[in-house]
């Protein structure tokens, strides 16, 4: 199919409903195209995507070894109910296990991440015999009707009321502390006693999980603290609570690691993923399961499932994307771009524009929060501005495109999250991009 950009637009302004969105008041970008970090649209115009469409893309575009492990599954076996067992559902399993912490070795596939955090809900409740879940304010699970409950950020807020039994906690977040810290160490120090606090008065006996994202994403690539996950971990421990690591979009390499959370060496109980584990190639999320838990559904059937799961397509592409991840060392290179390019560059422009008010971040997952006045920290755009109120951000993003980056873009944030195999060349030419759309946010500044 070779329809020109305008027929493109017509048919999605016709027929296509689209997320998050007021249907009248969008106007998509047809796209036809996209290779490594680059995309392109029916014009002919190039972007460098500095978003990885929406944090995904971890392996770049079109990775010949996962557009093949597709084809080659597509002519074998394109589709099996999840009652069968089959060689590449069983191998993306195995493969899975083999880079996750010690302990969790079984895979629940789901179709992304909501069903996945859905169905550790599940899990941990019945795993628990309790009800009650702790989320964060700071935090995105996903859209369908638990997954958008335990969500903190205002896309909740039209879902209300949702599933019960969700109490939501503050996470440790310095440069807008909820405990008036003024170091890491205070902020981590305090975000474990308001947690504890919490589990006393909720009731430690009715609490199934705690759930939190490794490293929060779209809500500000928050990094936790040294110790703050571990802190986590003994509050769980000692209360038979289920820790929950949302890695949706944390994990499989975003964060220079397999998981997030191997960096503080932490273990939790149930891991969820989606997103990198093949790049959303095709549709693929799913809960790694600690053998404790797993060993509860050994006798007792799971009551849980999707017509999907495990899909033969999607499970190859994970096979072809982890395949492929360890043998260019896709983890290793995310972490050295943090490390040695995105990170030094990043904290460059913060030199340079008063705008920036903190950058913060880790391998591939930076964040430049932009501020009016650095001094009292006001936000560039009001939390969860839209309309006039938002027009700075608009503004950035507007010159980002404009010079051929594309950006992305939440609140008073611009993320730089391009794909983990990303050429220092490109990744150095996109922050030269936002360098001058920086100077544009810089004019809205009070001081
Ligand atoms: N969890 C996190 C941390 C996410 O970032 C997302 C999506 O952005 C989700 C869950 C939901 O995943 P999906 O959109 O595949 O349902």
């Amino acid at each position: 199919m070779d329809h020109d950009a305008d027929t493109i637009r017509a048919l999605d302004k016709a027929h296509v409903f689209h997320s998050w969105s007021a249907q009248a008041q969008i106007a998509p970008l047809p796209v036809v195209g996209a290779e490594g970090s680059w995309f392109w649209d029916a014009d002919g115009n190039r972007y460098l995507d500095f978003s990885s469409q929406l944090v995904n893309v971890n392996i770049g575009h079109q990775h010949p070894a996962v557009v093949a492990a597709i084809q080659e599954q597509a002519g074998k076996l394109s589709t099996l109910a999840p009652g069968f067992a089959n060689d590449v559902r069983a191998e993306a399993a195995r493969l899975i296990a083999e880079v996750a912490p010690e302990g969790m070795n079984k895979v629940f596939f789901t179709n992304g991440g909501a069903d996945a955090n859905e169905n550790a809900v599940r899990m941990a409740r019945l795993h628990t015999g309790r009800h009650k879940v702790l989320a964060a304010y700071r935090s995105y699970h996903g859209a369908t009707a638990g997954a958008i409950a335990l969500t903190g950020d205002p896309r909740r807020w039209a879902s209300e009321p949702g599933m019960p039994g969700v109490v939501r906690y503050w996470g440790p977040y310095l440069y807008r502390s909820a405990f008036h810290a003024t170091t890491e160490a205070e902020e981590c120090e305090r975000a474990l006693a308001h947690l504890r606090d919490l589990v006393m008065v909720e009731g430690a006996a009715t609490i199934a999980a705690i759930v939190l994202e490794t490293v929060v994403g779209t809500n500000g690539i928050l990094v936790p603290p040294d110790g703050y996950l571990a802190g986590v971990r003994e509050i769980c421990d000692e209360h038979g609570i289920v820790l929950v690591a949302d890695e949706v979009m944390a994990g499989f390499a975003r964060c220079g690691e397999w998981f997030a959370v191997d960096r503080w060496g932490v273990v939790p109980d149930l891991i969820t993923f989606a997103k990198g584990v093949n790049s959303g190639y095709v549709p693929l999320g799913g809960v790694l399961i600690s053998d404790a838990i797993a060993a509860t559904f050994d006798d007792r059937p799971f009551p849980g499932g999707l017509t999907y799961s495990g899909h033969p397509l999607a499970c190859a592409s994970a096979v072809g994307a982890i395949t492929a991840m360890r043998e260019e060392k896709v983890v290793e290179n995310a972490r050295r771009l943090g490390d040695d390019v995105l990170g030094p560059a990043l904290r460059a422009l913060a030199e340079k524009h008063p705008s920036v008010g903190e950058v913060r971040g880790l391998g591939a997952f930076w964040a430049l929060e932009l501020v009016k006045d650095r001094t009292t920290r006001e936000p560039l755009v009001p939390y969860n501005a839209s309309g006039a109120d938002a027009a700075p951000m608009a503004a950035f993003a507007a010159t980002c495109k404009a010079e051929g980056v594309w950006p992305f873009v939440h609140f008073n944030r611009t993320h730089v999250v391009p794909p983990c195999t990303i050429s220092d060349e490109d990744a150095l030419a996109g922050i030269a991009v936002l360098d001058a759309a920086l100077d544009v946010a810089d004019g809205y500044c009070t001081t």
